[in-house]
């Protein structure tokens, strides 16, 4: 085999033998560096060769071992023995630099089980040089933290977990694993200017709430119009059931049919539609009532202000009928409970836009995520530089030239535009780009 096969220059190949599967390839340094490890003295004598097997990048589909016939020395100075110093081998691992940041790399698209394989070690040496990779891009890759922060929920290997999101931009800057108070406060405390939040809107979820307060106690905390009108939906999904019982089967068919109908608001219906809704309520007035109570439940967002939406509500809940009062009752106790944060809307008015883009990221996600731990899945989301979105700050307005000018500036606007290099701002991750990215096989 030629002695720079390996393409590791402080290494002399000194033979080789290949099996069905694997290269192994035996090697010396090529310069010794004859320096005491313990007291840097140069005062050293050989003491003998110790065999070290390090993992190196595969080649021509088979794996590589690489045996290092290291010199081992002992040190006249302070009477030390010591292995030498083996260049480009990370010695924490066994391996290769340049092995473990292809692991690193290649973590993001393949799984630990299939890297494990290709390398020859095994799957938990693989998680942790991904981990150490996963820390390194923590450090360097850094989100513009939120002024308006989103808290979501997104169920992804078979658990929730909380998604944090820049409301302004429209970006997801975290993903964590769990919605547990604790992980939320974590995540806060250790944000950079995390004083700068101004508001967070959240599904109504008192971990989240109560992690906020503690943390970052002067943002604003906003309920999420569309988790408080849902609500509105579920009861009426509810009433509908409880109706069930009294029909007929041709009726239970009809009503089951029509069920998206009921769902949906009144100036959004077909004439069909309407013609079809008025049937059910004129027959079944309980249902025409749920109906009413789901319509004006979401006009109280119509409200300007908050206290017109508290008014609206009180109306609302004087007028729920007593035979459907238990159907409601989930409403009347998350108004209670929140009441302030729902009310916070009408003051500022932020909502996450990207509930739609959510739910196909977690349908890309359960497609692709067979194989891969959360914090494999996690750093694909988070770390796929493609997706980003990042602001280059625009340079200082120049006062335009003539021709003149032009001619005799030109040398120093030359200069200038050299000079002016603002860093760029990165706030976080285009959920839209990244499911077009995972769709296109990309990542
Ligand atoms: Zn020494």
């Amino acid at each position: 085999m030629h002695r720079n096969v390996l393409n590791l220059t402080a290494y002399t190949v000194l033979g080789s033998n290949e099996s069905e599967h694997d290269y192994h390839i035996k090697t010396e340094t090529a310069v010794p560096r004859m320096v005491c490890s313990n007291c840097r003295s140069r005062e050293v004598v050989g003491y003998g060769r110790v065999e070290v097997l390090v993992h190196d990048l595969p080649m021509h589909g088979k794996r590589v071992g690489i045996y290092i016939d290291a010199r081992r020395f002992k040190c006249k100075s302070c009477g030390k023995t010591f292995m030498e110093h083996l260049p480009e081998v990370n010695a924490n691992r066994w391996m290769t630099e340049r092995l473990v940041k292809w692991i690193g790399k290649r973590s993001m698209t393949n799984t630990f089980t299939g890297i494990a394989e290709e390398i020859g070690v095994t799957e938990g040496t693989i998680r942790n040089v991904f981990s150490d990779y996963v820390n390194e891009l923590e450090r360097t890759v850094r989100f513009e933290t939120p002024k308006w922060m989103g808290i979501d929920e997104i169920h992804i290997i078979q658990k929730p977990r909380a998604v944090i999101s820049n409301l302004y931009n429209n970006t997801a800057v975290n993903l964590l694993p769990n919605r547990n108070k604790k992980t939320i406060a974590t995540y806060l405390s250790n944000l950079k200017d995390r004083d700068s939040v101004q508001y967070v809107a959240m599904d109504m979820w008192r971990p989240y709430r109560e992690a906020v307060n503690e943390v970052i106690p002067d943002a604003k905390i906003v309920v999420d119009k569309f988790h408080v009108v849902r609500m509105a939906n579920v009861a009426m999904e509810s009433v509908r059931k409880s109706l069930r019982a009294d029909l007929s089967p041709k009726q239970r068919r009809g009503l089951m049919h029509d069920r998206f109908v009921l769902l949906r608001r009144q100036s959004q219906l077909t004439d069909q539609e309407s013609f079809n809704l008025d049937g059910w309520t004129k027959n079944y007035p309980l249902l025409g009532e749920a109906y009413r109570l789901k319509e004006e439940f979401f006009n109280i967002y119509q409200a300007s202000s908050k206290q017109q939406a508290q008014m609206l509500y009180e109306q609302w809940l004087k007028s729920i009928p007593a035979e459907l009062r238990g159907h409601y009752e989930p409403i009347i106790t998350a108004w209670s409970n929140w009441q302030p944060f729902i009310l916070e809307y009408f003051n500022h008015p932020i909502t996450n836009a990207y509930t739609e883009s959510l739910n196909s990221l977690i349908r890309v996600l359960n497609r692709l995520g067979r194989g891969y731990s959360f914090e494999a899945l996690r750093a694909k989301i988070l770390f796929s530089r493609g997706s980003h979105k990042i602001v280059q700050n625009r340079p200082k307005f120049e006062r335009q030239l003539d021709d003149y000018d032009r001619s005799s500036m030109a040398m120093f606007s030359l200069s200038t535009s050299f000079q002016v290099k603002e860093e760029a701002k990165n706030y976080g991750v285009d959920i839209d780009k990244l499911v077009a990215m995972i769709e296109r096989g990309e990542i």
